[in-house]
């Protein structure tokens, strides 16, 4: 794990203590959303969206959950029953869905993780918890991908961690350009997977 890991992940791992102190009333978080119906062109105050703040404000709550989790502690938990076993760990086709940061509309997709364990194994539903921590975020792909990456690298040390993220930004589908369907690809590879045949083999067993 490199010192940059290191601090990238501490700096993403959990909100600031400056940033929870400021963090406004649900009062405060409804009036904006009122705001921001009224911005858009509509009355707050008409029946059909009288409680639509308020549902607004709940549905933020859970799409940003991640804020209040660390990934580390979810991956401090690792096993040494490795018994022999010196290949790589494999978890394809993780659905997700995040929030891209600068619209703050979804982006939607699949993760593929893989590692290559040095003594130490981690449970599968960590990976795809740490996945889920990170995606409730305002996210960009890119940061993402590495955020994921060195979680795993700095929790488990591993010998190589391999992140690869397949996802549709609404973002491009609903507005700007409007093209539907356009996949965005990024990985993220630590370790070994930086060697080029290592990473020929993860996409093989990710697209066999
Ligand atoms: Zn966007």
């Amino acid at each position: 794990m490199s010192a940059i890991s290191g601090k990238t992940i501490k700096a993403h791992a959990k909100h600031s203590n400056k940033a929870q102190s400021e963090k406004p009333t649900r009062e405060e978080a409804e009036s904006a959303v009122r705001t921001l119906i009224s911005w858009a062109g509509d009355d707050p105050t008409r029946e059909g969206l009288l409680d639509t703040p308020q549902r607004v404000t709940n549905a933020y709550q859970e799409f940003f959950s991640g804020y209040h989790e660390c990934p580390l502690d979810c991956l401090s938990r690792t096993f040494d029953a490795i018994k022999g076993y010196d290949d790589i760990v494999l978890l394809r086709d993780i659905d997700f869905h995040s929030h891209c940061e600068h619209h703050m509309v979804p982006f939607i997709g699949k993760v593929h993780v893989a590692y290559y364990p040095n003594k130490r194994i981690i449970g599968i539903s960590k990976l795809v918890r740490t996945i889920e921590i990170f995606a409730r975020r305002l996210q960009t792909q890119e940061a993402m991908s590495s955020q994921i990456a060195h979680a795993i690298d700095s929790s488990l040390q591993p010998d190589g961690v391999a992140v690869m993220i397949d996802a549709v930004h609404q973002c491009m589908s609903m507005r700007g350009v409007k093209k539907r369907n356009i996949s965005t690809v990024t990985a993220q590879f630590l370790g070994k997977f930086k060697d080029m045949q290592e990473q020929k083999r993860f996409i093989s067993l990710v697209c066999p």
